[in-house]
């Protein structure tokens, strides 16, 4: 039996996780639980999967939580609840589904407590890429992608070494405005943004795809995560979601995996890998026609993807004010004080202000995370 921690428990990752562990009762438990502040779904979770400790961001839902459930195990709270649970559980690997920078220390606790990290969060990835896999590889931990692209990477490079890579090829569905004209991505609203086409997933990581600096995330994601620099990274827009990514090897062959775009099939496989086990979510139909079509990106309309390259690419702080930038933006753009191409201006404008450092520690990513979201407020008050 496989012991789990689930952060983000009653996010879109979260959910999934416990629907896959539900379908798998005698191969998976959840034995702690972390949420921000929805007590009442949190409720419900420890009802029916029993976990050994829980933790809420939020003070008013953990009094909410504890009239709820009584006093039946512990709950840890505040922005250091998520901490402390992760090192008093006993557990095999955390998911990690949190959103945003929130993600990397519990992302490193979970390392440092002996635990391998199934992570979804690539916020962790892309701020913190270098030390979070350097970590892993001193005390021996692993990271398993959960995000579709990484592991239909991951899964195509088993067996491989990274020498053998010529490329990877991240697809990408182009989210809703992927037809949209320039002048006409001015005036899209909050709620056109929300309609992703292909995949259901949460607020900030829908708008991350209208803008596509979700796949600029990625790229910097895959670049850490599979010893691979930038500039063997493409991008091709596939609206169909069914191809979840490429690799091209030296010798000209390209390997992808393909599954029905439903993030629980990337979730178990990260549960269970190196094996597999059953699941209905993911097979594809050959009995009915389907095509599948690619397209290069275009990053004049969608400049958040060249935003990412760039600052991937001068390294240091860069990925971190980018991506600390972005996640207040989209906060202020789905509150609607800001366009939707005010967007990648205030990114850019941000990451070039920041006080760039080279070689960061921990400390230096957060504060540069926190700097970067100030100045976007301090550009949307003005
Ligand atoms: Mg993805």
């Amino acid at each position: 039996m496989k012991r789990f921690i689930i952060l983000g428990s009653t996010g879109s990752i979260g959910t999934s996780s416990l629907d896959v562990i539900a379908r798998n009762p005698g191969l998976f438990t959840a034995v702690g639980l972390a949420a921000g502040n929805s007590a009442e779904i949190m409720a419900e979770q420890v009802e029916r999967f029993r976990p050994e400790a829980i933790s809420l961001r939020n003070t008013e839902a953990v009094a909410m939580i504890s009239g709820l459930v009584g006093k039946k195990l512990p709950v840890y709270d505040g922005d250091d609840g998520i901490l402390e649970l992760i090192r008093s559980c006993q557990a095999d690997a955390v998911i990690n589904g949190l959103v945003g920078s929130a993600g990397v220390l519990p992302t490193l606790t979970a390392l440092e407590a002996g635990m391998d990290v199934l992570l979804a969060n690539k916020e962790t990835m892309v701020m913190a890429g270098e030390i979070v896999m350097n970590t892993a590889r001193r005390l021996g931990r692993r990271i398993v992608p959960i995000d579709s692209e990484m592991s239909a990477i991951y899964q195509c490079l088993k067996g491989e070494s990274s020498e053998s890579i010529k490329r990877l090829v991240l697809t990408a569905s182009g989210g809703p405005f992927v037809d949209t004209a320039a002048d006409d991505l001015a005036k899209v609203t909050v709620e056109q943004a929300l309609k992703h086409p292909t995949w259901s997933m949460g607020v900030k990581n829908t708008i991350d795809s209208a803008t596509m600096m979700n796949k600029g995330l990625e790229v910097i994601e895959a670049s850490w995560l599979f010893d691979t620099p930038g500039d063997k990274i493409d991008v091709a827009i596939h609206r169909d979601s069914i191809v979840h990514s490429f690799v091209e090897y030296i010798d000209g062959s390209l390997l992808c995996q393909l599954s029905k775009p439903d993030m629980r099939l990337a979730i178990q496989y990260a549960m269970t890998d190196p094996n597999r086990v059953q699941s209905s979510f993911g097979g594809l139909d050959f009995d009915r026609c389907f095509s599948l079509t690619f397209e290069p990106p275009d990053m004049d309309r969608f400049p958040c993807l060249a935003i990412a390259y760039e600052a991937l690419m001068r390294g240091g702080t860069a990925p971190a004010a980018m991506n600390g930038a972005n996640e207040r933006a989209v906060e202020v753009f789905v509150e609607g004080k800001i366009g939707f191409n005010d967007i990648p201006r205030i990114i850019r404008a941000v990451v070039d202000k920041h006080p760039y450092r080279k070689d960061p520690v921990i400390d230096d990513l957060i504060e540069t995370d926190i700097v970067s979201k100030r100045y976007v407020e301090e550009m949307v008050s003005e």
